[in-house]
């Protein structure tokens, strides 16, 4: 299959060593069937460069030829003259194009973006991956230098969401009766879901499991509006069905997969009514 850095197509492997393949979006007869040969959790420098060492060829796909990143500027950087814009590169397309602001339009040669880039890389890189405290506090110091979208932060991300209701001390239980914990897994996997819904869109299952991780808190903020009165029982029933909605959404999606593979026990886990009652009680 064709490469593309927003694929149509997702591989997996059973149990018996097969691969499956299965498109994610509505295909029409005759379109091209693509996966992606680079990590898409990459930004376009990063995944365009791979490309090019390793598979012999410059990726040229709508995702990299937008500075944006299709809107979600997972490779912008903030503007440190006027703090409001984002910098991105003028030419995205050309490793050595300079960035502009695109509020003040500042300039920064590309050895300077890989200077904070390279920062920004060490402290993730050394930072400990399965300690929720490390990984916010990583966050909270380059906030005011990248985009909140980078994906460097998206990675951090992903890993937070993974923490907050597994690893002790924020066991599920603990999150469950913390305010501030169970919301800010929701504003986590809210943030994932915006850069999902684009980069992988679909059927995927990196949205299946920001959609599995995202239905708890979700309800529960539902019901917690609802106990003080700030929404009427008719927004919080919609939004109960909206959190039983993304729960299927991510049930029917991890089903797809092999029934002995993490996402097709994930799926098993998520249908329990034990698991919703764990959140609504
Ligand atoms: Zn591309
Ligand atoms: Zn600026």
């Amino acid at each position: 299959m064709a490469h593309n850095c927003i694929a149509n197509v997702e591989l997996s492997i059973d149990n018996k060593f097969g691969m499956i393949a299965r498109t994610t979006v509505p295909v029409k007869r005759g379109e091209i069937l693509f996966i992606s040969y680079s990590d898409v959790n990459q930004g376009t420098r990063e995944r365009r460069y791979s490309l090019s060492k390793f598979k012999y060829f410059e990726c040229n796909c709508v995702r990299c030829c937008d500075p944006t990143e299709c809107q979600t500027y997972l490779s912008a950087l903030k503007c440190q003259k006027c703090s409001e814009g984002n910098v991105l590169p003028m030419k995205p397309l050309d490793h050595c194009s300079d960035w502009k602001c695109d509020h003040c339009s500042h300039r920064l040669t590309y050895f300077e973006v890989d200077l904070t880039i390279f920062k920004l890389q060490f402290a993730y890189k050394t930072m400990d991956h399965n300690d929720v405290e490390s990984i916010e506090s990583f966050m909270q110091s380059f906030s005011s230098l990248v985009h909140p979208n980078h994906y460097v932060f998206t990675k951090a991300r992903r890993s937070l969401n993974r923490l907050y209701g597994s690893n002790p001390p924020y066991r599920m239980e603990t999150v469950i009766q913390s305010p501030v914990l169970w919301k800010r897994k929701l504003a986590i996997c809210q943030k994932l879901l915006s850069v999902d819904d684009v980069l992988r869109p679909g059927l995927s299952v990196a949205r299946a499991w920001t959609l599995g991780e995202m239905c708890g808190p979700f309800m529960l903020q539902a019901k917690t509006l609802y106990q003080k009165k700030y929404i009427s029982q008719e927004e919080y029933q919609e939004r109960i069905q909206q959190g039983r909605e993304i729960r299927e959404e991510s049930i029917r999606i991890l089903s797809l997969e092999p029934a002995e593979s993490a996402e097709g026990m994930a799926a098993n886990w998520l249908k329990r009514d034990c698991y919703l009652q764990q959140w609504l009680g």
